[in-house]
């Protein structure tokens, strides 16, 4: 159930769900974005009149295609491949694909639709979209990957280019799945074009700090917003989702900043070790071994695995989620806050259910939404772009500087925002607004396309 918008932007969702009824995640990511800039409609009566929200809500382009491959077996195998290309009036577009079962139409709408604003926010020249597909890389041999990858994009290769759509990683999309996809996109095309893909290997166009940077930025954004009270992130317990990439970034960079992360978790459940998490066992059973985070428990004395449990009911100072989309519900946001979290920075997007957001604001959590909070991976991709269309390679500690500053500067922007429009300290409204505001203003200077 949708609460009722104001009457300026209540039309465009009524169109969004009477076109995308079987979309709610989709839907949910809209909703955000229409309740939070109705003030901005009302200073600029121009948006309206060129159907900016009309407009901006449909994607530029929606590309579905078959990927048929052949497993070890030699068994045919079907999955189904996405690109939602979303908005390109800001550069070309750009956001990650993501390899799960649980991919559909909805989800990839929702994270492109996303992915416009936290791209603008960025203020990098990236445009919004985002693709994937329902296969599932667990439990499948690099053999099966690589042809699934090829397969893939033996397809969407015509749809993507340095100057047009470049993709990078999301869920299940990391380093091998992105050299696979990469090198077929090489051989078919016969162009080294370093630029058509983001996240590659150090030694073959990629950048320093890609890696790293989803987690790294999730972390500076809530050291930003502590910053603001004259806190800061030493001594804190962290609480961090997930086990991937964005969760052991986020891990090691809290923990450099004298904090303890103190929680890991995967579909079968979570660990919490209170000595803070040791980031090279994490990384060997999660990244070499590709297993299952009970290991984690199994290995180390002071850490103990809860099977099915929530995370969230781990008392912590700071919260990063940083698995999926709606994995923080009403009743998780309740036990952080009855447990006093202070801080909740969104590593992953749209992990927090629309209540669990209400509920940290009303409580007077600092609340970072994923847009603004995890835009440091998809920055720092543009600085990849950068360094390949000039031939340059960076430091890692230059280009860890460079992600820093851009991370300050997103929560300045979405901070004076939410000043600007009198809900001071409320970073959903600002980083909205702010995104928002970017998109719109080229969208009105470049017309009615
Ligand atoms: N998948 C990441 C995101 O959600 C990164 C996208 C990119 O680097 O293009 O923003």
């Amino acid at each position: 159930e949708f609460h009722p918008l104001t009457a300026s932007v209540q039309p465009v969702f009524d169109t969004v769900l009477a076109r995308s009824p079987h979309e709610p995640e989709f839907q949910q990511a809209v909703h955000e974005v229409l309740g939070t800039i109705a003030p901005v409609l009302e200073q600029h009566p121009e948006y309206v009149e060129a159907g900016i929200l009309d407009r901006i809500v449909e994607p530029e382009r929606q590309i579905m295609f078959r990927v048929p491959w052949v497993d070890d077996a030699g068994k045919m195998q079907v999955n189904r491949g996405y690109r939602i290309q979303f908005s390109s009036v800001l550069g070309p577009y750009k956001g990650g694909l993501r390899f799960h079962p649980s991919v559909n139409l909805s989800i990839i709408k929702f994270l492109g639709f996303e992915q416009i604003f936290k791209n603008a926010l960025t203020g990098q020249g990236i445009g919004g979209a985002k693709g994937g597909s329902d296969f599932d890389p667990h439990g499948k041999s690099d053999a099966e990957v690589m042809r699934f990858c090829q397969s893939f994009m033996s397809e969407l290769y015509r749809h993507l280019g340095e100057h047009t759509d470049v993709p990078a990683g999301d869920i299940g999309v990391g380093g091998r799945e992105i050299g696979y996809l990469f090198g077929s996109y090489r051989k078919i095309t016969n162009r080294h074009e370093s630029g058509m893909f983001t996240g590659k290997g150090t030694g073959w166009g990629g950048a320093e700090v890609r890696t790293e940077a989803t987690g790294y930025g999730a972390v500076f954004f809530a050291q930003e917003m502590l910053a603001v009270h004259n806190e800061s992130l030493d001594g804190k317990r962290v609480g961090i989702s997930g086990s991937g990439n964005v969760a052991i970034y986020a891990i090691q960079k809290a923990t450099q900043l004298g904090a303890t992360a103190v929680t890991a978790s995967d579909s079968s459940g979570y660990v919490v070790d209170d000595a803070g998490i040791d980031l090279d066992l994490l990384r060997q059973i999660k990244e070499v071994e590709r297993g299952r985070i009970v290991e984690y428990a199994n290995r180390r004395s002071s850490a103990r695995f809860v099977e099915g449990g929530s995370v969230w009911e781990v008392p912590v100072d700071i919260a990063v989620p940083s698995a999926t989309q709606n994995e923080v519900s009403l009743a998780d946001a309740e036990a952080l806050i009855a447990n006093g979290v202070r801080a909740v920075s969104e590593g992953a997007n749209m992990p927090c259910v629309p209540d669990a957001v209400a509920a940290f604001q009303q409580a007077g959590v600092l609340f970072a939404p994923g847009k603004a909070a995890n835009a440091g991976g998809v920055a720092t991709s543009a600085l990849e772009m950068s360094q390949n269309a000039s031939r340059q390679r960076w430091s890692f500690g230059d280009s860890e500087n460079k992600l820093r500053e851009i991370m300050a500067d997103i929560h300045d922007a979405a901070f004076q925002a939410a000043d600007k429009y009198e809900v001071p300290g409320d970073y959903v409204t600002g980083a909205n607004i702010a995104g928002f505001q970017r998109v719109a203003t080229a969208m009105l200077a470049q017309g009615v396309i």
